[in-house]
């Protein structure tokens, strides 16, 4: 079988927005190709310039796009990742402390809140959507 090598025809449909309490944290600009489907993210941090659109990372084709958030009673820090049931993620917050996180099935991580409060919420389910990861917040919610 032959195939065709798909180029990406790559396209902004929307953004991902993280608040601490209301207040702006991070942005992730979600892109999808017009072709395959296939999402792709890319952090924007406050306060940076728009990165160019090129150079996308590709996840596992078995995997989603998913905002891993990190939260402390000061700050929230915002990163973007592919995930997949089963998948650890290494993840070390801005105090040092350094954490093991295993998606479950049903695409969350297990809770490990102390200090810092950490969640998993999956990019297709919050376009253009608020994420509110404020420390209390997240406690509450539970
Ligand atoms: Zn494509
Ligand atoms: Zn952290």
């Amino acid at each position: 079988m032959s195939e065709q090598k798909h180029e990406h025809e790559i396209v902004m449909i929307g953004m991902v927005n993280v608040n601490r309490d209301n207040y702006l944290q991070g942005t992730v600009d979600v892109w999808r190709c017009r072709g395959c489907k296939k999402l792709f993210c890319d952090d924007r941090r406050y306060g940076e310039p728009l990165k160019p659109g090129v150079g996308f990372e590709e996840i596992g084709e078995d995997e989603q796009w998913a905002i891993l958030t990190c939260t402390n009673i000061k700050e929230v820090f915002v990163l973007s990742l592919g995930v997949k049931p089963g998948k650890k993620i290494l993840h070390t917050c801005k105090n040092g402390t350094a954490h093991e996180f295993v998606v479950k099935d049903d695409w969350t991580i297990a809770r490990d809140d102390g200090e810092t409060v950490h969640r998993l919420f999956l990019v297709k389910d919050n376009v253009n959507k608020v994420i509110e990861a404020g420390f209390y917040k997240l406690r509450m919610l539970g």
